[in-house]
């Protein structure tokens, strides 16, 4: 399987790193040694001063697609999950500055952590769903889908121009607004409405 992440999805988001709003998605990918099996503590690693969460709405590839049409895209996912994409903020600058690719600062081992899939069917519109995360029991991002510059069925059939989905994928559909650093000893909750639905300790 595959982790596909979307960046610059939320206006606010593209405002507090200035970057440019994109007139297409985003995207660029994650390996599975990105996971970090649930309820696992993250190791904050060495080679960064500035791990920082971004928390975002995932969803759950269940069959084989290529070239898919926006219409037929929401049949291409069932379940919607919640996850982080940590970021070594620090790191990511210096590939910016550099116009270097991305995976040092991304695609680290454990960087996607990622919570329980809820049925896509318990939401009644898939533009209008709330999510936050809670660190050591603090609110400390706070987002919701209809914010979101392109939509799940945008996403699907754009990146499936360019990318087989394969079932098991999954796609981080972007951060919004409110990223920020994490620090060893703090605790992360992440929400879709009042479920909670990830926990993630910094070591
Ligand atoms: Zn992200």
């Amino acid at each position: 399987m595959k982790i596909i992440c979307i960046g610059r999805n939320y206006a606010e988001h593209a405002k507090e790193l200035n970057s440019p709003l994109p007139a297409e998605p985003v995207f660029f990918l994650k390996p599975d040694t990105c996971l970090l099996p649930r309820n696992q503590a993250f190791f904050y690693p060495e080679f960064s001063k500035d791990i920082q969460y971004e928390t975002e709405l995932v969803i759950k590839i269940n069959k084989v697609g290529k070239h898919i049409q926006p219409k037929f895209a929401h049949t291409y996912y069932d379940e919607i999950g919640i996850g982080i994409d940590f970021t070594a903020r620090d790191l990511q600058q210096k590939c910016k500055e550099k116009g270097l690719p991305w995976e040092i600062c991304k695609a680290f081992d454990n960087a996607a952590p990622l919570g329980k899939f809820v049925d896509k069917n318990i939401f009644s519109d898939m533009q209008n769903i709330d999510f936050h995360l809670e660190i050591n029991g603090k609110t400390v991002q706070q987002g919701n889908s209809k914010d979101m510059i392109f939509s799940f069925d945008t996403i699907i059939a754009y990146v499936s121009q360019f990318i087989t989905l394969k079932i098991g994928d999954l796609i981080f559909t972007g951060t919004p607004a409110g990223v920020g650093p994490v620090k060893i000893n703090d605790q992360l909750r992440a929400f879709i409405g009042e479920e909670f639905l990830l926990k993630v300790d910094v070591r």
